[in-house]
């Protein structure tokens, strides 16, 4: 007999979820989890429980299938850990302290691939925002509906950026970087010589995004295997909404307003994979991303993997987004040493270069 009681725990959950004001369907697959499972007999449930089979049960899903092998097991379901976590903490004051910590972005773009502004000018306005750097992450040759650097093309942008960065304010400088496509078959689109050069390289799948669950999962297990990758960009695809006013126009071509549904892979896989390689899972910022969502970031905190909490700013005005992202990672209870951009652009380089030599 286990000392707790997997309907309790769901009902728990639900409970914690409504009063986070999460999305409805996800308060109610817990209680349909709990309504389902309280219908049967104790003897019943453990035996499917050691079976493998509670998610033939109508209204029981992996999510919920897995808390009750926890509570079975005598454990407090991971989900339920992080909500408790949580509880009663005050967000804005965690979101906000968050915000503080962070030195730079890792992800941004300009006017040489879809961003709307020059170089100089998403420098200024970082600095203006209080930044030490920004990583200028311009898209790779095969995204062309983006103007994806070619390698000429983006050793031009690294004379650039040294010369910019030499005008620039004292205490602040433009790291080198790269928002490279992850390519059907995982690896990255760009030179090895130039990825080798980079400070920073965020990968980021943007095609073939319906790849099949098998397929997705190795195309993304491979990238991530790669030395030179350090930040998994944007890691479902989904648009959750269209963009908000007066973000439109011009240096926003890469991200039409749609929706679109996650990318379906292995989760735990993938995560287990970044921690073991060391690859930061980006959280993004934008409106319209809110990727990846929560229930991922959690389970990527639990699977103890590092955190970028980057915009992908197109324009200079959205490198004030961070506060999106930092909302949404104080929600899941992400601590700032956790987050590879709270630390000075020192310790982010010595990262980045141990990665790519290990
Ligand atoms: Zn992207
Ligand atoms: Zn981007």
């Amino acid at each position: 007999m286990s000392a707790r009681d997997p309907v309790a725990d769901l009902r728990r959950i639900a409970f914690l979820l409504e009063r986070a004001n999460e999305a409805t369907y996800r308060v109610r697959a817990f209680r349909s989890a709990a309504t389902a499972l309280a219908a049967l007999p104790a003897a019943e449930v453990a035996e499917r429980t050691r079976a493998g089979t509670l998610t033939d049960l109508p209204g029981v899903g992996d999510v919920t299938a897995r808390c009750v092998t926890e509570s079975l097991a005598g454990e407090e379901p991971v989900y339920l850990r992080r909500l408790v976590a949580t509880e009663g903490v005050d967000l804005d004051e965690a979101a906000g302290a968050l915000r503080a910590a962070l030195r730079g972005d890792c992800h941004t773009h300009s006017d040489w691939s879809d961003g709307g502004s020059p170089i100089e000018e998403m420098a200024l306005a970082a600095v203006e925002l209080g930044h030490e750097y920004v990583v200028l992450t311009d898209h790779s040759p095969r995204l062309t509906v983006a103007r994806g650097l070619t390698a000429d093309r983006l050793r031009r942008q690294l004379d650039h950026v040294a010369a910019v960065n030499a005008a620039l304010p004292e205490g602040f400088r433009i790291l080198t970087g790269i928002e490279v496509d992850i390519l059907a078959d995982g690896t990255l689109d760009q030179d090895e010589e130039l990825l080798a050069r980079l400070d920073v390289v965020v990968g980021s799948v943007h095609s073939g995004l319906r790849d099949e669950r098998a397929r997705m999962t190795r195309r993304m297990l491979t990238a991530i295997a790669n030395p030179h990758l350090d930040i998994l960009g944007h890691c479902t695809g989904r648009m959750v909404s269209s963009r908000p006013a007066g973000v439109t126009g011009p240096g926003d071509k890469g991200h039409r307003a749609r929706t679109r549904a996650e990318s379906d892979f292995d989760a735990d896989a993938v995560f287990a994979a970044c921690a073991e390689h060391d690859v930061a899972v980006e959280i993004n910022s934008r409106p319209e991303r809110q990727d990846p969502p929560k229930r991922l970031i959690r389970r990527a905190l639990e699977a103890g993997c590092r955190f970028a909490i980057d915009t992908d700013a197109h324009a200079p005005g959205q490198l004030d987004w961070q506060r999106f992202g930092c909302v949404r990672a104080a929600l899941c209870g992400v601590p700032a040493d956790r987050v590879v951009n709270t630390w000075p652009a020192d310790r982010l380089l010595d990262w980045t270069r141990a990665r790519a030599s290990g």
